[in-house]
């Protein structure tokens, strides 16, 4: 076959298309980030080479110097970004670069909003590093060798970025990647020599590799020059960032580094740098960032920080150096005591690693114990952003339990807002004389929370209850049991118990009218059979009829809805049904004198008790017909 014979058109996946669009229109006003992508990517091709090296020297076909070139043809109007890295074969670029259509793909374009201000904000959380070449290109070619490869296995790939790119089969004797640009006739800025070294010093100073551009000549010089070979000089500093001294590095020189490794396009929140000496000698560098990427709760994502070893690239996503519920972190940890070929199976059980993991998560806990003291608004950025993942930390890391209860943030009947503000110091705080629990109450929405009629005694009273509607908080209570000596405690769980707070006419009142209502009771929980455990007079209730509590050591109803939604099964346990005896539609069940309507009734006082917590009847219609019964009733007479 013929190298001609290669040669394909093939259309881009309806998603990339858009894609592409979006990327032009929105990262417009930023368009020299283009140049920072594609040295990124040519950095991350050269690490790898050097990685795939370390067992197979021969990929470096004699020439280990590795770096990057950035090269114009002021004629051409193109702009190449050359790397001599791991390079790509011909089902790679097809895989890679041909079809970004991976399903985290199909995911950013349904979370599209239609804004523009939103939506580049979220191209920044997707990355589509290489296909921001198409903000200045109306075409892009890209050759490209696979190291190791003989040179007939080049493969070119060009495309305007409109819908459809050619793959053909070429003869490429250097191994590595040329992208080249052809520039947008009102981008040619892009060829100016001194605008493009600008570029490389603002975002690509700190990578470790060195970026080149032909040395310039002027005057006489390059009269002097002209027919001399070309000669190429480093326009970075080429100094990998975490190994400069800390005090050295600017602030602006952390942020763009942190785009790098992040592919984020928004500065981090916050980050740690440190360099640890001893027997287990490594840097890390550490990065909050400041929006959740959109694949933080994607169960097959890949999480974790980039692991050097002695300054060679081992490995992205590394998630044995941070726990999971820091899996929002970014950045760098190189080690100078780890072996070169260190796998992720090593990394399972290395006392080095655990040491390291723990040294981590202790600098990202006090980093924002730090940011929560002296920049709450800056933490409330944070929380909202990770806390729920935060919120399976105390369920993950028994060592670092009280820690990460203080950074722990609620919605609380405190105030009337539903962003989780308010920490459990805090809370304690706020206690009432004689109060010893922390109260709680799961639901599946902050509505259904606030509303819940099991916190209409703690509002007579005013005593705070932390309002959990976040899938995790169930997760989280049944890890976290007391936090400062301190109970959490559900008030929709057990006989309320409200310890000193409850006033002793309480009590008795409440003796008394099992003693006085005795019949009613009884007669209800016949009436409802086996729907509930029992039935009994509540303390909790003040505006509401009735509601249903579980056994302390039961599950949660709102668990059981939760796991039963997510297609597990939940243990049956029965509710049981407290009814407020001084609520006029009590009295007038047990003023009640006909058996059917009385069962009614009382299904209905049932029923409506599941409504209140966000559950879902078992039976609507016959709900709704037994309230349409009681109301034409109602309507015939007048009673
Ligand atoms: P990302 O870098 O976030 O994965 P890109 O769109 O920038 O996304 O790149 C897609 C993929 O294309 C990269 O993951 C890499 O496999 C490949 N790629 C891009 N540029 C190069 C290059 N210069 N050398 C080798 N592979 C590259």
């Amino acid at each position: 076959m013929t190298v001609e014979a290669h040669k394909e058109t093939l259309e881009f996946k309806a998603e990339v298309s858009q894609v592409l669009d979006l990327v032009i229109r929105s990262l417009y006003s930023n368009k020299e980030i283009f140049l920072r992508e594609l040295i990124s990517n040519a950095s991350d091709a050269a690490e790898k080479l050097r990685f795939e090296a370390l067992s197979d020297d021969g990929l470096y076909e004699g020439d280990s110097d590795l770096r990057i070139r950035v090269t114009v043809d002021r004629d051409a109007g193109t702009l190449t970004v050359s790397d001599n890295g791991i390079g790509l074969s011909r089902q790679e670029v097809t895989e890679t670069i041909g079809s970004i259509a991976s399903s985290g793909t199909r995911r950013f374009i349904e979370s599209l909003s239609g804004d523009q201000a939103k939506d580049s904000k979220l191209i920044g959380q997707f990355g589509v590093g290489f296909y921001s070449a198409f903000i200045v290109a109306d075409k892009v070619t890209l050759s490209t060798r696979r190291a190791g490869l003989g040179a007939e296995h080049g493969v070119r790939w060009e495309s305007d970025g409109r819908g459809s790119y050619t793959l053909e089969t070429v003869e490429k004797t250097d191994r590595g990647t040329d992208v080249t640009l052809h520039l947008k006739d009102d981008e040619k800025e892009f060829l100016d020599n001194w605008r493009l070294r600008s570029i490389i010093g603002k975002f690509s100073d700190h990578i470790a590799l060195p970026v080149e551009m032909l040395k310039e000549h002027y005057g006489d010089e390059a009269e002097q020059k002209q027919d001399a070979p070309p000669e190429f000089e480093q326009v970075n500093r080429g100094v990998a960032l975490w190994m400069r001294n800390k005090s050295e590095i600017t602030e602006e020189e952390y942020n763009d580094f942190y785009k790098h490794v992040s592919h984020d396009f928004e500065p981090p929140l916050a980050y740690a740098h440190n360099r640890v000496e001893g027997t287990n000698e490594y840097t890390a560098l550490l990065y909050v960032p400041r929006k959740a990427p959109w694949d933080l709760w994607d169960r097959d994502q890949k999480h974790g920080v980039k692991l050097y070893v002695r300054r060679v690239f081992i490995m992205d996503e590394a998630d044995k150096l941070l726990p999971h519920y820091l899996r929002f972190v970014k950045g760098v940890v190189d080690s100078d005591d780890l072996p070169l070929n260190v796998s992720r199976e090593i990394l399972q059980h290395n006392r080095k690693i655990d040491t390291i993991r723990q040294a981590n998560t202790k600098r990202i806990l006090s980093l924002m114990e730090t940011m929560a003291k002296d920049k709450p608004e800056q933490y409330a950025e944070l929380w909202d952003a990770f806390g729920r993942v935060l919120k399976e930390g105390p369920g993950e890391d028994f060592a670092n339990k009280d820690r990460i209860a203080a950074l722990l943030r609620f919605a609380t009947t405190n105030s009337d807002a539903d962003t989780q503000r308010e920490s459990l110091d805090g809370y304690i705080e706020r206690m009432k004389d004689g109060q010893d629990k922390i109260y709680y109450i799961t639901a599946d929405s902050p509505t259904a929370a606030r509303h819940s009629p099991h916190l209409e005694v703690f509002r007579k009273k005013g005593v705070e209850v932390l309002l959990l509607s976040d899938r995790v908080d169930e997760w989280l209570v049944s890890h976290l049991s007391e936090y400062q000596g301190k109970q959490l405690h559900s008030v929709a769980k057990g006989d309320l118990d409200l310890g000193e707070l409850a006033d002793k006419e309480e009590q008795e009142a409440k003796e008394q009218a099992v003693a006085e209502h005795g019949a009613l009771l009884e007669k209800l929980k016949t009436a409802l059979g086996d729907r509930v455990a029992d039935v009994r007079p509540s303390t909790r209730l003040v505006d509401s009829p009735a509601c249903l509590v579980v056994g302390e050591d039961d599950m949660s109803a709102n668990l059981a809805r939760v796991l039963k939604s997510v297609g597990q099964s939940a243990p049956e346990t029965k509710p049981t049904l407290e009814v407020n005896l001084d609520h006029p539609l009590v009295k007038r069940l047990e003023s009640e004198s006909g058996d059917d309507r009385f069962n009614d009734l009382g299904l209905v006082l049932f029923d409506q008790a599941q409504l209140a917590e966000g559950a879902q009847l078992d039976d609507p219609a016959a709900f709704v017909g037994r309230l349409n019964k009681l109301m034409l009733n109602m309507m015939v007479t007048g009673d």
